[in-house]
């Protein structure tokens, strides 16, 4: 009989189970902090626990993050973990150290492709397979954890495959488990969730109360020229969207994020500044700009060094907090999905 694998499960999850087991609840949040927080995974070494629970745990249940397929490592420390799910699914998990504010963030992912097609995304381009299950999105974060430690990343952001707000349910149960002061431990401030746009789960985001910072892929601030790039404008516009992300910005009183990657010759002209700053006008949030990272067989080039810079530059008076993000781990193929597309392409096979 094969063994039933719990990573993944919630704290009430494991504490019905230790019910249907003969003890009391409160053994399931004992098993919760050895697992999540301890990062005890042999049943056996569960010292508090009866022989007998060790036993039956031992002989019913295992404990293991995901299946690593490939590892690569940039001149820059940058480490893109490739990691293959049941069903033969692959999917990639970032840790970038050491950023310029000295942070270590872990960019993971929320589902197997995705369905938004974003026109300069590889992986959009799949479409998608499937969600992952809260199991596979905190497997990305306790594997990477296993490998180098509790202080392996200070930061994580949700910017890796797929769009997580479409994964809404196992989002909202994976950052409860790492919210958990016996979980993952990690505060809500330190997690951000990054949306194309999914408007409605914006606003049940924010009345949730998780108190998870929201970054926001927009790319454009002009609705005709969004939509080239991004379909998910035609069901929720700008307008819609600039007031979504104002709601939560209220709700939080936290600034949003506005990701804008920046795409030669498309959407890099001071009508687009002008826009940008009409369209964030009251919203607390800072912009953060990155050159496009061309992905083979998309359409798209990065423009220059000088581009950006005069983009910044022009941006800078007209907008609360401006950012120019440098690339990391541009030797691996390192960006993120929603960040600057992904060629998804580590020794020879795709990431679908
Ligand atoms: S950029 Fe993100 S949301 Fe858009 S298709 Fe790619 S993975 Fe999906």
């Amino acid at each position: 009989m094969s063994k039933e694998n719990l990573i993944g499960r919630t704290l009430p999850e494991l504490e019905n189970l230790l019910v249907q087991l003969g003890e009391k609840p409160y053994r399931g949040r004992q098993l919760f902090k050895w697992l999540y927080g301890t990062r005890q995974y042999d049943f056996s070494l569960m010292t508090d626990f009866s022989k007998q629970l060790r036993e039956t745990l031992t002989e019913k249940y295992t404990f293991e993050p995901l299946t690593l397929r490939e590892k690569v490592k940039s001149t820059d420390e940058t480490e893109k973990f490739l990691f293959q799910l049941e069903g033969g699914h692959l999917i990639e998990s970032v840790l970038i150290p050491n950023d310029e504010k000295g942070r270590n963030t872990v960019c993971i992912s929320s589902q197997a492709g995705c369905a938004m097609d974003c026109k300069f995304c590889a992986t959009g381009k799949n479409g998608l397979a499937r969600n992952l299950t809260v199991g596979e999105i905190l497997g990305q974060l306790i594997y990477i954890r296993d490998l180098h430690g509790s202080q392996a990343y200070t930061n994580i952001v949700f910017m890796g495959m797929g769009e997580p707000l479409n994964n809404f349910d196992n989002l909202i149960k994976a950052i409860e488990i790492i919210t958990d002061s016996v979980g993952l431990g990690l505060a809500a401030k330190k997690i951000t969730v990054s949306t194309v746009g999914i408007v409605p789960r914006i606003y049940k985001l924010a009345d949730m109360g998780l108190k998870v910072r929201l970054a926001v892929s927009l790319s454009a601030a002009i609705q005709e020229k969004r939509l080239k790039i991004m379909p998910v404008a035609e069901t929720f516009p700008l307008d819609q969207l600039a007031e979504a992300t104002r709601y939560y910005t209220q709700k939080t009183k936290f600034r949003v994020t506005f990701e804008y990657v920046l795409f030669e010759g498309f959407n890099d002209t001071m009508e687009d500044i002008k826009a940008l700053s009409e369209l964030i006008k009251s919203i607390p949030c800072k912009i953060n700009i990155f050159a496009y990272n061309p992905v083979p067989g998309l359409d798209f080039a990065r423009p220059s060094d000088e581009k950006v810079d005069w983009f910044a530059r022009e941006l800078y008076p007209r907008a609360p907090a401006v950012t120019v993000r440098k690339s990391r781990g541009r030797d691996i193929d390192a960006a993120c999905g929603q960040l600057a597309g992904r060629i998804n392409k580590i020794g020879g096979f795709h990431v679908a």
